[in-house]
């Protein structure tokens, strides 16, 4: 029993010590050990175990406070890589990040067949070349994938776009590669990344409102990831909006996805612009309208692409009324390839919330596009790693 205990506070010493040198960069033993209230002593000594570890690395001398220098420590970035992927609805991509969450190299697969197998064999075929590629040893694998995610079980309950249904894909991965391998939804790994990596003012409380080829939401709440019970907190997409409306690949009519998703909007833009000669994006099918040539549309004035954004964005700035109203969270962001439409859209969402939610709460709301960038699903995967593996908690990243 007391060993248990001394072990329990040798695994958090180690723990706090780590955070303290990954949040603050480089700094002496003595700063750690007035940062952490620990002693020298014990600060010495978890410093050595995590230098024998590699995670940490003495880079110096800093400046004497009239006695003897100090030498600084830092977390040693390139001692480990670790892997980050996200399977998106049309391409699986991939990288080999650091410690830090820098990207050193990426790959991607496009995904062109819509069977659950098939996707499986494109991600291993994509870890295979990333893990090869590793010159350095990995912490582990980081996959961010839409659909019902269980993280704690490592399980993809239901991906309707990939045809995933009870995928034991962590147990597959951590078989097949010998490592740790944490299983986050897109759109919480989406959320997770523009907490830590998106230089936000640390507000502890944000919502991420991801719109792609699917739409879902990632809810961070006192700085930590909310996933409710079965983990699939934020799961928008499938929320029926429209009664009776186009069939859903879910089994459902009119969910969100039907009406605002990237291929909902070009769908739409497609059917509009048949009976509007002038559009430029008149003639052109649902598969050559592109949401670049949606935005070109959309800059140059065209009356199909506006209607196509104010359709979407009606049934987003509902959603994100109810996501509003069901938690008063101040800072939303939208996030994914729509960012690409710009103004137009946010202002869109941010009317219709106002109109769909008590005005304080719509006020006070913040929206805005997400600065993660394209990659955020990889890094948002990436910190869930991170955190899990070294006990880092979640902290903005300055
Ligand atoms: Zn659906």
């Amino acid at each position: 029993m007391i060993k248990a205990t001394q072990q329990q506070t040798k695994k958090h010493n180690s723990q706090l010590v780590l955070e303290t040198i990954y949040y603050r960069g480089k700094l002496s033993r003595a700063d750690v050990a007035r940062a952490t209230q620990l002693t020298r002593t014990t600060v010495s000594n978890v410093v050595a175990e995590l230098m024998a570890r590699g995670l940490v690395e003495e880079v110096g001398p800093g400046t004497s406070g009239g006695g003897k220098t100090p030498i600084l420590v830092s977390v040693a970035s390139s001692s480990h890589h670790l892997v980050g992927v996200e399977v998106a609805g049309d391409e699986m991509r991939g990288a080999v990040l650091n410690l830090r969450g820098e990207i050193i190299r990426t790959a991607a697969f496009p995904i062109s067949s819509r069977s659950g197998h098939e996707a499986l064999a494109l991600v291993y075929q994509l870890l295979d070349q990333l893990v090869a590629a590793c010159g350095r040893p990995l912490l582990g694998i980081g996959i961010g994938t839409p659909g019902l995610v269980d993280t704690e079980r490592g399980l993809v309950r239901r991906a309707v776009n990939l045809d995933w249904d009870d995928l034991p894909l962590g147990d597959l991965l951590k078989a097949r590669y010998q490592m740790p391998v944490y299983l986050a939804n897109d759109s919480q790994a989406a959320a997770l990344a523009e907490y830590t990596f998106g230089g936000w003012q640390p507000d502890q409380n944000l919502i991420v409102i991801k719109v792609g080829q699917g739409i879902g939401a990632g809810i961070i709440l006192e700085g930590r990831l909310f996933q409710g019970d079965g983990s699939s907190a934020g799961e928008i997409g499938h929320m029926v909006v429209v009664e009776d409306g186009e069939p859903c690949r879910c089994g459902h009519r009119g969910c969100l996805e039907t009406v605002a998703s990237v291929r909902a909007m070009l769908e739409r833009a497609a059917t509009l612009a048949h009976d509007a000669p002038q559009s430029p994006l008149a003639g052109l099918t649902p598969q050559v309208v592109s949401l670049a040539r949606l935005q070109q549309s959309l800059e140059a004035g065209d009356e199909v692409a506006q209607q196509v954004v104010a359709e979407a964005g009606h049934y987003l700035g509902r959603a994100a009324a109810c996501l509003v109203s069901a938690l008063n969270v101040r800072q939303i962001l939208l996030a994914g390839p729509v960012d690409c439409l710009g103004q137009p859209l946010l202002d869109v969402i941010q009317r219709e919330l106002r109109r769909h939610a008590l005005s304080p709460l719509a006020e006070e709301a913040r929206l805005a596009f997400g600065r993660a960038g394209p990659d955020a699903v990889i890094l948002g995967a990436s910190a869930l790693l991170l955190t899990r593996e070294l006990g880092l908690s979640l902290t903005p990243l300055s």
